[in-house]
């Protein structure tokens, strides 16, 4: 197994044990110091989203890029060897993801997908979660204070 393949195992693995990943943390910590208020671990939600925010009626879910097939990522890459493996598990999980998405609205709840490779870049990060909650309903009372 290369490196890349090595990685994303532990990522699979940590979230089979129910651990927080790295790139939760950074969505968690850019939430808050924009002011949001959230949950985590939420559970008898369709999917377990990684992130709640009950007032907003959003849910974040933090995907792997290789597991979830972030589209044209470089993280979305195929293993050369277990081609139909990798592919059936793949569209399982993509499949799956797409489910539970429309059962999340059917619910009202709005989704919103942070890709793994989006919480490199904090300060990107910080702007996109900003510009998508200000679309969904304006800024949180905590913000716009400011
Ligand atoms: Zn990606």
């Amino acid at each position: 197994m290369d490196r890349l393949a090595r990685e994303h195992r532990s990522w699979n693995m940590s979230r089979i044990r129910g651990r927080d990943t790295q790139p939760e943390l950074v969505v968690r910590s850019v939430l808050h110091r924009l002011g949001f208020r959230f949950r985590v671990h939420e559970q008898g939600l369709p999917g377990r989203p990684d992130i709640v925010l009950p007032r907003h009626r959003v849910v974040v879910f933090v995907h792997g890029c290789f597991w979830h097939r972030h589209r044209g990522c470089r993280f979305a890459y195929t293993p050369k060897s277990n081609g139909a493996f990798w592919s059936d598990k793949f569209e399982h999980n993509v499949a799956r993801d797409s489910r539970n998405g429309r059962k999340l609205r059917r619910l009202g709840w709005r989704v919103v997908v942070v890709w793994e490779c989006q919480t490199a870049d904090h300060t990107a990060l910080t702007q996109r979660l900003a510009a998508t909650f200000k679309a969904v309903d304006g800024p949180p009372a905590e913000v716009a204070r400011e």
